[in-house]
């Protein structure tokens, strides 16, 4: 057992100084694959340390928004620097904090520092467009200002890459920042503002505070200076914010869960579908927003597709993400064990059949770590909750259906729409797909999840406030357009 006085503490980051909590408490954050181990101190903050922050930012925002895009760049850049120095340090406490396997703690902060690449470059090209104005003595064009102080909220699941693709377009376009990241993953947190603090980012641009969603989130959405706020979370909290900023004109940004579908057609090469689905629904321990859920699988392939599936989910090794043989780290948190395991008791309450995993994993000495079984649930059908409902663990429901008309209609018959894919040879398949899917990402003869950074991200329905995040979209969110008019 790690003692207290052992364990590093990290304080907020408020006007370009590290600085306790108002009311000096600390929570720990600790390692899902031992609860005994306390990867950190975190700050347990108030509505006073948020009001701190966002007077900061406030301050800092008038000489930020001056700067030119490259010269902001320059930052973007020298932060990025700085994460590719500490890329692995940044990668091990990702891992120890939120349980991800190495390989994919690397992968994220890689994509992380290529996102902050991306928007640095993005400070040299075009805001606004030139348009002809009916006075021939006239020049009309638009141009793009900041919003001012913009707060993101930020969930545990990828913990460098989501902060980042929130932050670095902010900042490029003229934002000061106020982040509070998830508890669960505020160690990781820390270490970007590290990272940004140094790079020399101008005192009051970026100011991060940790603590609860109720208080210091709530903090954030209804402070009347805070003129944006990006989340990314679950659908219950992301209704919460919506509204309290809706009901202050605050402009706003959701991106929520999903109940992302898979469709085998009965030409697919299912070697391939069969990595996809494992590889989307269970990679980081099904907890990615685009992780499969339901898997659709025409009649005729059914029962080789499931054989398939089955002897390559046997061979998953689950551990310690630190270890090299690990495939499947633990869930991150207490809570989340819990919501899984529970969800796969209502599942077997259904009726649905149990084909694999369905309980806790506790062997080689994992009774500490929060770990459960990839599982796989057969005949399921499309109203049981484990088919409507986001579960965000390693739980895979097959479904199946006679016709890709069904397989669509069914996949469709959700509350979500964040990302979908088909495994099909057949290019009209392959074209009824992209058109009917309700869903913001639609990929075929590949996984749900996979994301690229330059290209726009967000869900249909109520996976999102319908916006889009990253690559050249994020530009709507973080400005406001003004026409200009010009008569000399
Ligand atoms: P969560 O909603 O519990 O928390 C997200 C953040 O909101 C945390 O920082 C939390 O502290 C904060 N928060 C909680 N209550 C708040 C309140 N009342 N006011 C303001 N802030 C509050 O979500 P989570 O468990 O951290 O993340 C998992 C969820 O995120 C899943 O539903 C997943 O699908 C979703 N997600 C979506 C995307 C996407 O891009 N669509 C990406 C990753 C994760």
């Amino acid at each position: 057992m790690t003692t207290i006085t052992q364990v590093k503490k990290y304080l907020n980051y408020i006007n370009g100084e590290w600085v306790s909590s108002s009311r000096g408490c600390v929570e720990r954050s600790i390692n899902p694959a031992n609860k005994n181990e306390v990867v950190g101190l975190i700050q347990s903050s108030t509505e006073e340390d948020v009001n701190k922050a966002v007077a900061a930012a406030k301050r800092a925002q008038k000489k930020w928004r001056s700067l030119s895009g490259t010269e902001r760049g320059d930052f973007l850049y020298k932060i990025a620097n700085s994460m590719e120095r500490r890329l692995d340090e940044i990668a091990e406490t990702m891992t120890k904090e939120m349980g991800k396997t190495l390989p994919e703690a690397k992968g994220e902060t890689m994509r992380g520092i290529s996102i902050l690449r991306y928007y640095a470059g993005e400070g040299m090209r075009k805001t606004g467009d030139v348009i002809p104005s009916s006075d021939s003595q006239a020049l009309m064009f638009t141009t793009r200002v900041p919003l001012g102080v913009v707060g993101v909220i930020s969930p545990w699941n990828f913990p460098v890459a989501i902060p980042i693709w929130k932050m670095a377009p902010a900042l490029i376009y003229g934002n000061t920042v106020v982040i509070k990241p998830a508890q669960e993953a505020a160690v990781t947190a820390a270490k970007i503002i590290e990272c940004i603090d140094e790079a020399g980012i101008p005192t009051g641009v970026v100011n991060m505070v940790t603590g609860s969603g109720s208080i210091v989130g709530t903090a954030i959405v209804n402070h009347s200076d805070v003129n944006g706020i990006t989340f990314t979370g679950s659908n219950a909290t992301g209704k919460k914010i919506g509204q309290a900023a809706l009901a202050r004109g605050a402009k706003y940004q959701l991106e929520m869960g999903g109940k992302n579908p898979v469709i085998i057609a009965g030409d697919a090469d299912l070697d391939l579908a069969v990595e996809g689905t494992i590889s989307g629904g269970l990679r980081s321990t099904g907890q990615k927003c685009t992780a499969t859920s339901r898997v659709f699988v025409q009649a005729d392939v059914y029962d080789s597709f499931k054989e398939k599936l089955l002897e390559r989910v046997k061979e998953i090794t689950i551990g310690n993400g630190m270890e090299s043989s690990t495939w499947m780290g633990p869930c991150t948190s207490e809570n989340q064990l819990n919501t899984v395991l529970s969800y796969i008791e209502k599942g077997k309450g259904e009726g649905a059949t149990l084909l694999y995993g369905g309980e806790r994993y506790t062997a080689n000495g994992a009774e500490d770590g929060f770990y459960v079984y990839p599982t796989i649930f057969d005949d399921v059908t499309n109203e049981m909750v484990i088919a409507q409902e986001e579960i965000f663990g390693p739980v895979l429901a097959l479904i199946k259906v006679n016709t890709i008309e069904e397989a669509l209609t069914l996949a469709n018959d959700v509350e979500f729409g964040l990302s979908a894919s088909i495994y099909t040879k057949d290019i009209g398949t392959m074209m009824s797909f992209i058109n009917e899917m309700d869903a913001g990402l639609v990929r075929i003869n590949s996984e749900t999840a996979g994301v690229e950074l330059q290209a726009p991200f967000g869900g249909m329905k109520q996976s999102s406030s319908h916006s889009r995040e990253q690559g050249q979209a994020a530009i709507e969110f973080f400005t406001a357009i003004k026409t200009v008019f010009v008569k000399a």
